[in-house]
């Protein structure tokens, strides 16, 4: 069995450190019972780590193929790969082959459980590598082209179907009819609502002779669909987030999402009425422009959910970390329900802990668990996490958190100041001089509180900067929900949340 050193410099980086030096470093790792070992070098030199078409890498390879090799050093991970796609898919190969895998720079050893967990985080990352370039491509042609066109189906009510040539190709489009696309904007605003439940939306529609034009009848059922259709919003980033939240696949990247177009779900459908599981599903954008604005639609889809939960009321599945979090008190987990719709208009989930709302054995944490919230200390958790397993620039991104949450408190105390502010003005006890300084103090804590939320931002995105292959950092800031729901599954063992609401995480390292 041999062990090999691999060295690889590329041409269009000058200053770059030298083959020569790169094999001195791997040869320090080499351990001291590993010295009888018999050693190969494969070196590239001038050859760029965005493919693996290096004469000296394929050698190597072809050695591994042929089980004849314990392990592979390398100086840093990116000689390897400058794709994470490729560098998983070797990985994967050198673990088929029983090859162990160091890196002299980053505390990287496949052989060792963190290399392993990293591995396993790693090819969740590189999933969305290759999705993401095939996205990246696409836009680079034509930003429209990503969009979908109609393909096949009924047309839905208040559109026609026109065919249409885009990118050379013979497809259709949706041409809204406006007598119908009227009745729709109406029948969104009428269910919008408060107190209009989808049996008295169908009695006014009915009362107001305001039956669909294609000569059939409008009832609760139907309503319902058309009310769920994407195809009517003009999708924006509180649209994308909705599906997002929901697990859906995102087609389009978020910044597509312009609130001008409609989109389309589809997929299979294990999506029954009252299952939430969303994730075989898809969300494309069209190409014609939507009808209604998104917050009246979201708006229209809490409500129906609302419905929903009559029947089904514990089970939604709508947090990344669903069957992560344990009661202390009684061993249960908690599951995420839905709350009351708030001042603004938003329903907020929480987590609730079964053992109280099934078995009525327990009364569960003291104040309410808000899922928003907990997703967000706990995406906070898992970036510090990455960052150490890294094992590169660790203390710099811990130094940022120190300052982040330092600069939250401070966020606190000013929001405590405002609304003792604001409440002494509700009380009338200022006359109009006072208020006029009261009214300057408010404005001052407004503005230090967004500058706050300025430097806050500055600091996350400073904290994640590299230029290496692994970059937990990006990855992990632009992950999606699935993505989330997977690394919090591998990385997360259980959360345990106590009676008097202290969250503890129990890591699988
Ligand atoms: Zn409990």
């Amino acid at each position: 069995m041999a062990i090999i050193l691999y060295a690889r410099k590329s041409v269009e980086r000058e200053n770059s450190i030298s083959c020569e030096t790169q094999l001195e470093h791997c040869k320090s790792v080499i351990k001291p019972d590993e010295r009888n070992e018999k050693i190969i070098t494969f070196i590239d030199n001038g050859f760029s780590g965005g493919n693996v078409n290096r004469a000296g890498f394929q050698k190597m390879m072809r050695l591994i193929r042929k089980d004849k090799v314990s392990k592979v050093i390398v100086y840093k991970l990116d000689r390897i790969s400058r794709s994470l796609l490729d560098f998983v898919n070797i990985l994967q190969e050198f673990k088929a082959h029983k090859v162990e895998f160091v890196s002299s720079q980053e505390s990287f050893d496949t052989s060792s459980p963190y290399g392993e967990l990293i591995v396993k985080i790693l090819m969740v990352f590189a999933e969305f590598e290759r999705t993401s370039a095939i996205n990246r491509v696409t836009q680079a042609y034509a930003h429209r082209s990503e969009m979908g066109f109609y393909m096949g189906g009924r047309q839905p009510y208040g559109f026609e179907l026109v065919p249409t040539v885009i990118h050379n190709i013979k497809t259709k489009k949706l041409n809204p009819i406006p007598s119908e696309i009227d009745q729709i904007r109406y029948i969104f605003e009428v269910y919008a609502k408060e107190n209009v439940s989808l049996r008295r939306l169908l009695n006014i529609l009915v009362t107001e002779n305001k039956k669909p034009l294609n000569g059939s009848d409008w009832s609760t059922a139907k309503i319902s669909t058309l009310l769920k259709n994407p195809i009517y919003v003009k999708a924006d980033s509180d649209i994308y987030d909705y599906y997002d939240r929901h697990g859906v696949q995102m087609v389009n990247d978020i910044s597509m999402f312009t609130g001008e177009y409609g989109a389309r779900l589809y997929g299979r459908t294990k999506h029954k009425p009252d299952n939430l599981d969303w994730s075989d599903m898809k969300l494309v954008l069209l190409t014609h422009t939507g009808i209604v604005d998104s917050d009246i639609w979201l708006k229209c889809q809490r409500k129906l959910e609302k419905n929903k939960r009559i029947t089904n009321s514990y089970s939604n599945q709508t947090s990344w970390l669903a069957g992560k979090i344990i009661c202390e008190k009684c061993g249960h987990t908690m599951t995420t329900i839905k709350g009351k719709i708030n001042k603004e208009g938003k329903m907020r989930r929480y987590f609730n802990c079964t053992g109280k709302s099934h078995k009525k054995i327990c009364t569960g944490p003291e104040l309410s668990i808000y899922a928003e919230d907990l997703e967000d200390m706990i995406y906070d958790c898992i970036s510090e996490k990455l960052s150490e397993l890294k094992g590169t620039n660790s203390t710099k991104t811990k130094g940022n958190t120190v300052e982040i949450n330092d600069l939250k408190l401070k966020i606190k105390a000013i929001e405590k100041s405002e609304k003792q502010l604001m409440d002494t003005i509700l009380t009338g006890a200022f006359n109009s001089d006072l208020l006029i300084l009261a009214n300057q103090k408010a404005t001052q804590l407004k503005k230090d509180r967004l500058d706050l939320y300025e430097r806050i931002k500055e600091l996350k995105s400073k904290g994640t900067e590299a230029d290496n292959i692994i970059n937990f950092g990006d990855l992990w800031k632009n992950a999606d929900y699935n993505r989330k729901k997977a690394v919090a599954m591998i990385m997360i063992h259980k959360i345990i949340i106590s009676e008097n609401n202290s969250v503890k995480i129990i890591w699988n390292i």
